[in-house]
């Protein structure tokens, strides 16, 4: 019991809090402790929006931007404090408007322990259908939160290997040459590229990138190419060129097309368009070699490990991938780093305002630390000051 109480005055400190206006801070002082008091066994949900800038204009086969909205969530219990967070890049349809509609309707009053995670998540699907990334925001927020509890971050929680996380990539969008070779350089520290293809200069980004660095690349498609024989073609021409594998070639609609590429490819087919939840990977396991999961798809690390589980017994491989994103979520999805083939956890390195200290990347792997729970701390800069 000591220990435990030393442990939250510990957190208090620690964690801070970045909305708060009734921020449980200091510690021993009589006004705090009432505090503890009073919201002890009460879930305490809070959330504001926050807009993500990004170091460059970011363009995919699809659409190009220069910010991402987020929402920021805590959950405070029993005086400990744990993050979350949703990203809502535009093209999946959730906005600040959507999150904030969602996070409005969650009612945690009905929950004393924040251990009951089954429930509270199966509770979430109850307040609406879809909404991913705003139930991801509030699964994670818990699992920090029982991280911190427990003092130990969830990746030896559930067991797993840090010195077993992949190499990590850095994404290079769609640009001009001198920007491509710019943001080689920029990924230095990286031993994978992945480069966004899917217009009809894809052999010059290849090649522009080729002509500044040997590393190993991957390639995502984003759904550009349209036709399978010409695919098929790309692909060889690209497994010529030192890529490793290949994401979401064609519509994810395109479900004939995308199992004879499969099964053609020399190369390992990922889905990410195609594969959102755990339901959706018995029905493609077919089609595809393998799957993208990223937590604002599925709804957060709960249904992310599922995902991973069923994938291996179905002998796919996995990849553990992200949005634009602050370290909240990035490190959120890496405690999941260990169980994957590989990682594209770079979200936040993409943005110039992070708000929070998270994983790191070293020597081109996502490398774990000790911090609790999804293993973040508030920048400092942030705790007195949010805006
Ligand atoms: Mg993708």
């Amino acid at each position: 019991m000591a220990s435990r109480r030393n442990f939250i005055k510990y957190s208090s400190l620690v964690t801070g809090s970045l909305l708060s206006s009734i921020a449980v801070s200091g510690s021993g002082n009589s006004s705090s402790d009432q505090i503890r008091k009073i919201n002890k066994g009460v879930l305490k949900l809070k959330y504001r929006p926050y807009e993500l800038q990004l170091n460059h204009i970011f363009t995919i086969a699809t659409s190009s931007r220069k910010t991402t909205p987020v929402m920021l969530v805590e959950i405070e219990y029993d005086g400990i404090i744990g993050y979350g967070e949703a990203s809502m890049p535009p093209y999946l349809g959730e906005s600040h408007k959507s999150v904030a509609e969602f996070l409005a309707k969650v009612d945690l009053s009905g929950f004393s322990d924040p251990f009951d995670l089954e429930d509270i998540i199966q509770y979430l699907d109850t307040v609406a259908v879809g909404n991913y990334a705003a139930k991801a925001s509030v699964d994670i927020a818990l699992h920090d939160l029982i991280g911190k509890i427990l003092q130990r971050p969830w990746h030896k929680l559930w067991g797993l290997n840090r010195n077993k996380t992949p190499n990590t990539s850095f994404t290079i969008g769609m640009d001009t040459p001198e920007i491509i070779k710019e943001k080689v350089r920029e990924a230095d520290s990286y031993k994978i590229l992945k480069v966004k293809l899917g217009r009809d200069n894809d052999k010059e980004m290849i090649s522009t990138i080729r002509s500044v660095t040997n590393k190993p690349l991957c390639v995502d498609v984003n759904q550009g190419w349209k036709d399978r024989n010409m695919a098929l073609d790309m692909i060889h021409w690209l497994a010529s060129q030192g890529v490793i594998f290949i994401e979401q070639p064609m519509n994810k609609y395109s479900v004939d097309d995308m199992a004879w590429l499969t099964q053609n490819s020399p190369l390992p087919i990922m889905a990410d368009e195609a594969v959102q939840t755990v339901n959706d990977v018995l029905a493609i396991h077919t089609v595809y070699s393998g799957i993208n999961i990223k937590l604002m798809k599925c709804g957060g690390m709960r249904n992310a490990h599922k995902m991973a589980d069923m994938a291996k017994i179905l002998g796919m491989k996995v990849m553990i991938g992200c949005m634009t994103e602050t370290s909240c979520a990035i490190s959120a999805a890496a405690q999941l780093a260990p169980l994957a083939d590989w990682a594209d956890l770079d979200g936040n390195l993409l943005i110039s305002n992070d708000l929070y200290e998270g994983v790191k990347i070293v020597d081109g792997k996502v490398a774990l630390s000790d911090l609790p729970g999804i293993g973040i701390k508030l920048i400092e800069s942030h705790k007195t000051n949010p805006t």
